[in-house]
């Protein structure tokens, strides 16, 4: 069976890299038939699980990763049912039902939400985490096989964080490849810094509320394993106010005439604020992460 994500352009940003005064390279993720990196992991995931015997899968996201986990079902021939926060805009609701999947909206956040598709959960319907799986990590990782079949090596990379399964993924590519040494800006908005919050720690820690319009990012607690990673890897954190990613996303809009939701507005961010951490990098990529999340409605 062939993958469920499509191997992504990788082009240069002409704009940043005049922005920055080196070359920018961008990983177009939003050009994912689901409309992000998501597919990447969840569509591993799906496959393997449908190899050992699944009949169905079962989501706790009304965000991207709701959204994949229903395109790989519909992809995969099997029923997917969707637990959503009562928070999910209807739109993302429309989408996920536009992939054949039905919808449950349950609780008044995340948790609740993924608790209850917990209790839906079996060994024949397994729940796919947004995050925090190996799995997932897995299949992000073919991203950065991609670069390194395509014959770059940047020495910086840029990606967003909300539980931190891009990242852990990003960080497993880079192992694959033998690329440790590669530095990775790992950005957040200020309203969900939770990945910065387990690096000072030392561990994770669970965020007492999260307040970002970067929606896609306001994991409380990122997973324990990417924690564990980033200290052998260069990984360095970053973060930008919500005003920055989306000044991002217009300035990408105008730039490259395509739109992105504000979590990936934020590792743009990093960027087109030119933040320091980003300063000694010869070469740069940034992971356009996507997102449907565009237009509120
Ligand atoms: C899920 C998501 C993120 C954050 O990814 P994590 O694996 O949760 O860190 C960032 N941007 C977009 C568009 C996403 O869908």
């Amino acid at each position: 069976m062939s993958v469920l994500h499509i191997q992504t352009p990788l082009i240069e940003s002409r704009a940043l890299s005049a922005l920055l005064g080196r070359p920018v390279w961008l990983k177009l993720e939003n050009t994912q038939p689901s409309g992000s990196f998501k597919l990447r992991g969840i569509g591993h995931a799906c496959q393997w699980h449908v190899r050992q015997g699944a009949t169905g899968f079962v989501s706790s996201s009304g965000g991207n990763a709701g959204l994949a986990v229903a395109y790989c079902g519909r992809k995969l021939g099997v029923p997917v049912t969707v637990v959503v926060p009562e928070t999910a805009t209807a739109r993302a609701k429309e989408l996920i039902r536009m992939e054949e999947a039905s919808v449950i909206v349950r609780g008044a956040a995340w948790d609740q939400a993924h608790r209850y598709a917990q209790t839906l959960a079996s060994a024949s319907t397994p729940l796919i985490h947004p995050f925090d799986d190996p799995l997932l990590w897995a299949g992000h990782a073919s991203l950065i096989d991609e670069v390194a079949q395509a014959g770059l090596r940047p020495d910086l990379m840029v990606c967003s964080v909300g539980g931190g399964g891009l990242l852990q993924g990003m960080l497993t590519g880079l192992d694959r490849q033998g690329w440790q040494d590669t530095a990775v800006l790992a950005v957040e908005t200020e309203g969900a810094a939770s990945f910065q919050a387990a690096l000072q720690a030392g561990h994770p820690v669970t965020l007492s509320s999260t307040a970002t319009i970067a929606n896609s990012l306001a994991a409380a607690r990122v997973c324990d394993a990417v924690v564990q990673a980033a200290r052998s890897h260069n990984v360095r954190s970053v973060l930008v106010s919500d005003a920055q990613a989306l000044s991002a996303c217009q300035r990408f809009a105008n730039d490259h005439r395509m739109l992105v939701e504000p979590a990936c507005g934020a590792a743009l961010a990093a960027l087109y604020e030119t933040v320091p951490a980003a300063a000694d990098a010869q070469s740069v990529l940034v992971v356009v992460c996507g997102g449907v999340g565009v237009v509120r409605v």
